[in-house]
């Protein structure tokens, strides 16, 4: 089949699942990234996150994902709440309200690679989401489907920041994406997210140390906090932070979310997960939370440390 045919079944296709959009690029070396991980390495500023030190040649050379792989089809999936979380609650990041989009993102695209295997049975994929060793937003840059702002993340200029990565390496040669498509950075004079930060994680434009990040603190770190300090600025958040990303103008583009498995938990007394208390969480037990949250993100986090984290919100609040 010719790639112009394949072109327009993923279209269609990747829109019929939901996806906002869709670009394909050509593999290739990702040298102006690893030198950038390289530097941030070199800083510590990963912390503990010691996993992003690893596969750096896989990450550098994306050949490496799959025998003779010629393509990588990026995706945005739409993620933006109807509705923010009140101030009051222990803070959620608006990416863990419902279930974990690894599971999510990755199923529809396994959907839109088996659209492909019906026109070309013998391509061989592999697909992922946030799991690799993959530069993913560079990788949607590439392929025309934003930019990146000076908060780090992938800015759509039709469907702002709310929007989660997918990727397909495949076998198959794809129409790609001229340079040309390519978005420059529209960040201009703005600096409202590094203004916004209320920890200095943004230690510059483009440049964050995540070591100080809330969204480190409060689900990568394996530091032990003393809840006695009163010293760590969390802006009242138990599960990651969105604050840069709020604070972002493009933030208010792009449409709420239809994808059902990204709209709030519901508990299995009713109540929505925003509306959970401190006290909910603290009394929560170990058997209940695997329960109620298996698949949620804040499993990553495990319920000890979100106590942890709700503990320290308690004492900076009293
Ligand atoms: S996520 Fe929060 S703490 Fe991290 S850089 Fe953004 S505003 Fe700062
Ligand atoms: S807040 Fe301003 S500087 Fe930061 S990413 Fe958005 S547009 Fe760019």
């Amino acid at each position: 089949m010719s790639i112009e045919k394949l072109e327009v079944i993923l279209t269609h296709s990747a829109k019929e699942l939901g996806f906002l959009s869709i670009g394909s690029i050509p593999v290739s070396l990702m040298e102006k990234e690893s030198k950038y991980l390289d530097s941030y390495l070199e800083h510590s500023y990963n912390g503990s996150m010691e996993y992003m030190g690893r596969n750096r040649e896989i990450r550098r050379n994306p050949s490496l994902l799959l025998p003779n792989a010629k393509s990588i089809i990026v995706v945005l999936a739409p993620y933006k709440p109807a509705i923010k979380q009140s101030i009051d609650k222990p803070g959620i990041a608006s990416y863990a309200y419902g279930i974990d989009y690894h599971y999510v993102v990755k199923e529809r695209l396994k959907l839109l690679a088996g659209t492909l295997k019906e026109y070309e049975p013998n391509v061989k994929y592999r697909v992922f989401t946030d799991s690799a060793p993959i530069f993913e937003r560079s990788m949607a840059v590439k392929a025309g489907l934003g930019f990146i702002g000076k908060n780090g993340f992938l800015i759509s200029k039709e469907h702002g920041l709310h929007t989660f990565i997918g990727i397909i390496v495949i076998d198959l040669e794809l129409k790609y994406k001229e340079e040309s498509a390519q978005i420059d950075n529209l960040c201009g004079s703005c600096t409202r997210c590094l203004e916004a930060c209320p920890t200095g994680a943004l230690i510059a434009p483009f440049k964050m140390d995540s070591r100080k990040c809330i969204s480190y603190k409060t689900i990568e770190s394996k530091e032990q906090y003393n809840v006695s300090d009163k010293n760590e600025k969390r802006a009242g958040m138990i599960f990651g932070c969105d604050i840069c990303m709020d604070a972002c103008p493009w933030s208010r583009k792009g449409e709420v979310t239809n994808w059902e498995e990204f709209l709030p938990l519901t508990l299995e007394n009713g109540s929505s997960l925003l509306d959970v208390s401190a006290s909910f969480w603290l009394e929560l037990d170990e058997k209940r939370f695997k329960r109620e949250f298996k698949q949620s993100p804040l499993l990553r986090a495990g319920l000890e440390k979100i106590k942890k984290n709700v503990n320290n919100e308690m004492a900076n609040k009293s």
